[in-house]
């Protein structure tokens, strides 16, 4: 599949639910509503979905949300969906988690093929972990990390930089990542769906990041690249690596790879624009994957050059509506 800017979209992200068992500020608001459960594609559907992309070239898959591991029966489709891997049609199958669950479904991941995984992590400090996360349990988290390891699943971790709430601690969690073998990852707050706080008190641009961390650590930029956005420096100091994830500050559509799909059958070809593709009625209308495919085609010619995110005083609304557990981060 190559998009009218000649990009080769080889990445599927399915957002395989959009409840999530955390209710973090900056994503979601406390009092959400969710789609009701006859919304959604049953597993098995996502699964015709997912193999119809993979026929046509997708190469690595990413089950995100909501909450992936809280969708009920998730390793079922999981397990289904590691086929690809056996046959080699796909290269990569994993998950973007809240860690909550890992520690009970670790073993059945790496044994289903899921090499590495990404835990969204904000902080160390248990007190801070739960005004972060409205509802989470840090503790329940590391022992979700340490089972993931256990299992042989490498952690990449991923933290939203948020100004006056993590900033002071960015060092202390990348010595920390670092020396339990897993690489960081920071990421600038996106304007995505209305929160109940204001984003432009929360959002941290990263070029100020890194100038404070260049103060303590030396950080050279290296060619690393995972098939994402971020850009990687590694860190003499502690031998390890840490990305950048700058969707605000240093705009990197040129490179996209990927499309996403909702639980309920959309496809969203950019995470910043509205527009996108009901794959739900093609995919009902007939046991043949014939109309499925044409709709991925079609939605795949009108992929946009890439989002125009703002954060400013002046820019009160966020740049769509939808929030991020809709269309999986
Ligand atoms: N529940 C899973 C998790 O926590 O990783 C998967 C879904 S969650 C929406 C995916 C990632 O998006 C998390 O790392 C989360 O911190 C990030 N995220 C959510 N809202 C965001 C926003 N407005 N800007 C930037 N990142 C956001």
């Amino acid at each position: 599949m190559i998009d009218p800017f000649g990009r080769a979209i080889t990445y599927l992200r399915i957002s395989v639910t959009d409840r999530c068992d955390f209710r973090c500020v900056y994503c979601m608001a406390e009092d959400m509503t969710f789609l009701p459960k006859r919304d959604l594609l049953t597993l098995e559907e996502l699964d015709r979905l997912a193999t119809a992309f993979v026929d046509k070239g997708v190469k690595k898959l990413r089950l995100t949300g909501g909450e992936p591991l809280v969708r009920r029966n998730i390793m079922h489709l999981i397990r289904s969906l590691s086929r690809h891997l056996g046959t080699g049609a796909l290269e990569e199958l994993t998950i973007t988690t809240n860690g909550s669950q890992l520690e009970r479904f670790a073993s059945e991941l790496a044994d289903c093929g899921v090499k590495r995984i990404n835990v969204s992590l904000d902080t160390l400090d248990e007190v801070k972990f739960k005004a972060i996360t409205r509802w989470g349990d840090l503790a329940k988290v590391m022992a979700g990390i340490r089972a993931a390891q256990k299992a042989g699943i490498k952690i990449k971790l991923n933290a939203v930089a948020l100004k006056g709430f993590n900033d002071g601690e960015i060092p202390e969690m990348l010595r920390w990542a670092h020396g339990e073998g897993m690489d960081l990852t920071l990421i600038e707050t996106m304007p995505l769906g209305e929160i109940d706080g204001d984003r432009t008190d929360q959002y941290l641009p990263l070029s100020a990041v890194r100038a404070g961390l260049s103060e303590r650590f030396t950080l050279a930029d290296i060619p690393y690249k995972t098939g994402g956005p971020a850009r990687y420096v590694e860190v003499e100091e502690t031998g390890g690596r840490l990305g950048f994830i700058t969707p605000l500050t240093h705009n990197f559509c040129e490179s996209c790879n990927r499309v996403r799909l909702t639980c309920t059958g959309t496809l969203y070809m950019c995470l910043g624009q509205e527009d996108a593709a009901d794959l739900r009625t093609p995919l009902r209308a007939s046991e043949s994957n014939e109309l499925l495919s044409n709709a991925i085609d079609e939605a795949i010619g009108r992929k946009p050059k890439g989002h125009d995110f703002i954060i400013d005083r002046e820019t009160r609304k966020p740049a769509v509506s939808r929030h991020m557990s809709v269309t999986g981060g």
